[in-house]
């Protein structure tokens, strides 16, 4: 393919090698307008996305709404719900939609050819001819609409979208970046809400949310992206012939404009809801927001990410510093978001108060002046630029597909006119960044877009009492209004638009239309489970698994201790003394010193406790503190010798530091409750039934966060007791007697490995090792946890061991089904929440769970029900197929090195065999109908246990306060 030449209607428009990926890019343009980017390289994880620019004009929500709609049927596959066809049944390794401020992505990915050219059929297919045009009921469905049962009942609001956005505005942190945004731009495209407010979104007509797809959802205003193995030429040949052949080029305005610079900077004060009960001290955030410069400039997007650690994220941050020292409030972050053409910087105080804004933005500033006078230091510097370099060339993402991770990154400039390729060459502006380290790069930064930029403001996000209850108050009033002014055939008619659109969610898509959704067959996956490479090795009597895996040349060590040599009434301490370590100072370093130190020579170091249960058996389990870093493999020397300093060395004596560490601590713990409620819930109630549910409750759930909520409360009474635990259990956990090794790398670095290991070794103490055996009173409470949200996390669940089953694969058979079939119709199409899933665990512990869920009993209902649901389970064959194939593809989710060698482990620790993993695989695979029809059974029993946790919203747990044993105030 030559420059351009053109293949399937697409011209050729350039071509370059990207060493930074190992991959030749190509970049072409379609006849119809599209444009292609062309990634190839040898990773089989494939990814293809299709991308519009998709400007909100209101905050409807359209196109939020519009990207669950698209995935709701179309020309091709005519059935409800192609896209949960797809989640039940594919090899996919990624699969979902993401709407943005300015654009909405479709991203599919998967290891397997059939299978990835099968999703970008659906994906193309929905996108460009959606079922929207035919059924105006997808609308009502996916956005809102009003739903009345009964004459006699009031008219609610529902809608899949309506209710996600009534979640995401429960949490703080998310009203007050969706505030910083709005506020930024005002009368602009990121003035809006592209997610759709949820007071807005009952505003949204048919005829608007058509007209917005007719607008933007044409291949002349798309992105495509494709990545990975497989022929350039198929690829173009397929999205040619089966979609933009039949599509000419036609001038759409989506161009996202720049906005206008201010000339003077603002200031503005919003709300968030808390409780009734809730103290309002301590609870305001203040923020001080810049909008800096424009996506498409690389190197300032990767300085400024860099900016954002060296002044804020760093421990040896000095503004963070500044801020946290002069006590303006307890948690303080940075935030830096480029996925706008015209990013912006927050810097934000947590737990302060209103008053205090002129005190925080007069610290700011001459903080920042101080750091421009006396200069940055150096070590700071550089290690802000090494690590962020690791993690660049590391590009580990987790369970995210690379590709994907490349596609984000390439939007953030293409979406605006900018070339896609330069976007992944990091190596010109990384070494343009380099020059810092002799120059006042980043003070220029600081100068230019923090001291003389007026495009910036200060915002205030305060906390108000019945803020929810008040808006709750409101919509009640004007249905009640609404349906006043209804006469009785609205009344009728609204009531039997409620029944149809419930009659067509219950009634089955067609046999035949669901055969048209193509899916992989059971001769399509392999039999036999991955084996994850392990060697069990012996270093001065310790032992070593060693994981003989390629990693760029990174070694991935872990140190696991042993923690059951702390008594039972001092686990709680683990989790801070885990926080602690590395962040406070050592004999050797001060903590600022320490950090610069780990990150300039290591790609990081971190300690972590956690707890793994026995292979079935949760009455066993094995609480670990883990030590773990990572480095290149001539800098394992420096990595032991940082662990060995932070293992024996530290020191708790910094009462400052250490209250310090201890409110971000809390503060996080706050956060993540207000955005995983499902998981505070689920870990309370297996804490009624089960030891090790109990254990973790204890060190991770909501009674650890009453526990650190208390000890930063009373903090200086309490002082100097915590430091003679956490003295007492350092020195009992770190123990040469005490410790499992893993490492991860190639063999051949196995020598440098054991070599660093053994010095760290000699400085380890050595003493006789007495454990503990836990045992926890176990009650069940069924506790209504309250909290200001807009919705609920409701639970449910058992231990079958108690009741006499064993765990087998077909669980996991059954748990993909019943949360894509039964669940997904009953508590999301139909309950409106967001998510809803069933867990069963191989320690018998298993709970069924929704997500950001407007309702209550309802659910509670649901899960009751659900076993006389599959108790006439009785599928056709190809489609118990379907959900077989999609339980093996999670269990083959593609794995990094680094997950590799924990899993190995884990399982390891776990006592869990090769033989278990590929006995479960087996059972997986040779799940019938019958065993799901057994398996709903124990289910039922389980059931009838009656054992439940709900977190959310107070006024509606209150109101059906005779559910629960007792109500538990979650804030403070
Ligand atoms: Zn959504």
């Amino acid at each position: 393919m030559n420059i351009s030449k053109k293949t399937y209607g697409f011209t050729l428009v350039e071509k370059k090698k990207v060493a930074e990926i190992n991959s030749m890019a190509r970049l072409f343009r379609h006849d119809s307008g599209a444009e292609l980017l062309h990634i190839e390289n040898d990773d089989d994880n494939k990814v293809f996305a299709i991308t519009f620019r998709t400007p909100p004009e209101n905050s409807k929500g359209i196109p939020h709404i519009l990207e669950h709609s698209v995935l709701c049927g179309s020309r091709k596959y005519p059935i409800k719900e192609p896209f949960v066809e797809l989640l039940k049944g594919s090899f996919k390794t990624f699969l979902n939609a993401m709407t943005f401020a300015d654009k909405t992505m479709y991203p599919v990915a998967s290891t397997n050819e059939k299978d990835f050219i099968n999703l970008m059929d659906v994906y193309l297919d929905a996108v460009f001819h959606p079922n929207i045009y035919k059924q105006p009921e997808i609308l009502m469905q996916e956005g809102w609409h009003h739903e009345l049962n009964k004459k006699e009942d009031e008219i609610s609001i529902k809608g899949v979208v309506y209710n996600e956005m009534q979640g995401a505005f429960s949490s703080p942190e998310q009203i007050l970046f969706r505030n910083i945004q709005r506020s930024l731009f005002p009368d602009h495209v990121y003035g809006f809400e592209s997610g759709g407010d949820p007071d807005e979104i009952p505003n949204l007509s048919y005829e608007e949310f058509i007209d917005f797809h007719k607008r933007y959802y044409h291949p002349s205003n798309s992105r495509i992206f494709v990545y990975g193995d497989g022929s350039v030429e198929d690829r173009l040949k397929f999205i040619h012939k089966e979609y933009l052949e039949e599509f000419s080029e036609c001038e759409i305005d989506s161009d996202i404009p720049l906005v206008k610079p201010w000339d003077k900077p603002d200031e503005i004060e919003k709300y968030y809801p808390i409780s009734a009960n809730e103290d309002e001290k301590e609870k305001t955030y203040l923020s001080m927001n810049f909008v800096t410069g424009e996506s498409n400039n690389l190197e300032l997007s990767m300085a400024m990410g860099m900016l954002d650690y060296i002044l804020m994220e760093s421990p040896a941050a000095p503004l963070k510093k500044a801020l946290l020292e002069s006590r303006l409030g307890k948690d303080v972050f940075g935030s830096y978001n480029n996925h706008l053409r015209q990013p912006f910087f927050s810097i934000i105080v947590k737990n302060s108060e209103s008053e205090r804004k002129i005190e925080f933005s007069e610290l700011l500033y001459s903080t920042l002046e101080k750091i421009m006078k006396n200069g940055i230091d150096k070590k700071l510097i550089e290690a802000a630029i090494n690590i962020i370099e690791f993690h660049l060339r590391e590009a580990d993402f987790g369970s995210y597909p690379k590709g994907l991770v490349y596609c984000m990154e390439v939007m953030n400039s293409w979406n605006y006119n900018g070339n896609p390729i330069q976007a992944l060459e990091y190596e010109t502006s990384l070494k343009k960044i380099k020059s810092a380290l002799t120059t006042n790069y980043f003070e220029k930064l600081i100068d230019k877009y923090f001291m003389n930029n007026a495009h910036r403001n200060l915002l205030v996000l305060s906390p108000e009492k019945n803020l929810a209850e008040k808006k709750a108050e409101m919509l009640r009033n004007k249905m009640t209004t609404l349906k006043h002014g209804l006469s009785e055939k609205d009344v009728e008619k609204m009531i039997s638009y409620t029944e149809s659109l419930k009659r067509k969610q219950s009634t089955p898509d067609s046999p035949e239309d669901l055969a048209k959704i193509p899916s992989l067959s059971m001769d399509d996956i392999k039999r036999e489970a991955e084996i994850l490479p392990m060697e069990e090795k012996t270093e001065s009597g310790i032992t070593v698994l060693s994981h003989d895996i390629f990693t760029s040349g990174i070694s991935y060590v872990k140190l696991y201790f042993d923690t059951t040599v702390i008594p039972k009434e001092k686990i709680q301490y683990l989790p801070i003394l885990a926080r602690l370590m590395g962040e406070v100072s050592t004999e050797k370093y001060h903590y600022s010193d320490l950090s610069n130190e780990i990150n300039i020579h290591t790609g990081g170091i971190g300690v972590a406790d956690s707890n793994y249960i026995e292979n079935d058996d949760d009455s066993t389990y094995y609480p670990k503190m883990i030590v773990k870093g990572k480095s290149v493999s001539k800098k394992l020397p420096k990595l032991f010798e940082l662990m060995e300093e932070i293992i024996n060395h530290t020191k708790f004596d910094d009462k400052n530091r250490i209250r310090e560490v201890i409110q971000e601590s809390k503060s996080r713990r706050e956060m993540s409750i207000s955005e995983a409620g499902h998981s505070v819930a689920s870990s309370r109630l297996f804490s009624y039934f089960s030891q090790a549910g109990k254990y973790n409750e204890i060190t991770t759930g909501l009674s650890y966060y009453k526990f650190i909520s208390d000890l930063e409360r009373n903090f200086d009474e309490r002082y100097p007791v915590l430091v003679k635990i956490l003295k007492e259990i350092t020195a009992q956990i770190f123990n040469k007697n005490n410790l499992l090794v893993s490492v991860t790398q190639l063999e051949d670095d196995y020598s440098a490995f054991s070599d660093s290991f053994s010095t760290f070794l000699e400085g380890l103490r050595s003493a006789s090792k007495v454990t503990h055996d836990y045992q926890f009173e176990l009650s069940t409470k069924n506790e209504g946890l309250l909290t200001p949200a807009n919705v609920q996390y409701v639970s449910k669940g058992f231990n079958f061991k108690l009741l006499g089953h064993k765990y087998t694969g077909s669980m996991a058979v059954f748990s993909g089904i019943a949360r894509l079939d039964y669940m997904w119709n009953r508590i999301r199409v139909q309950g409106g929440a967001y998510g809803a899933f069933a867990v069963f665990g191989r320690s018998g512990n298993v709970f069924l769970g929704t997500y950001r869920d407007p309702n209550l009993r309802e659910s509670l209902d649901a899960f009751d029900q659900m076993a006389d649901y599959y108790r006439q389970f009785d599928p056709e064959e190809k489609e118990m197929s379907k959900y077989i194939i999609g339980t093996i593809s999670q269990l083959d989710s593609p794995l990094t090195p680094s997950m590799k060698g924990n899993i190995a482990a884990s399982r390891y620790i776990s006592h869990i065999s090769q033989e278990d993993i590929q006995k479960n695989r087996d059972e997986v695979l040779n799940t019938s109908s019958g065993q799901i029809r057994d398996i709903a059974e124990i289910l039922d029993a389980m059931m009838h246990k009656d054992r439940y946790c709900v977190l959310g919203n107070e006024n509606r747990i209150k109101e059906e306060s005779e559910l629960f044993g007792e109500l538990v105030k979650v804030f403070e």
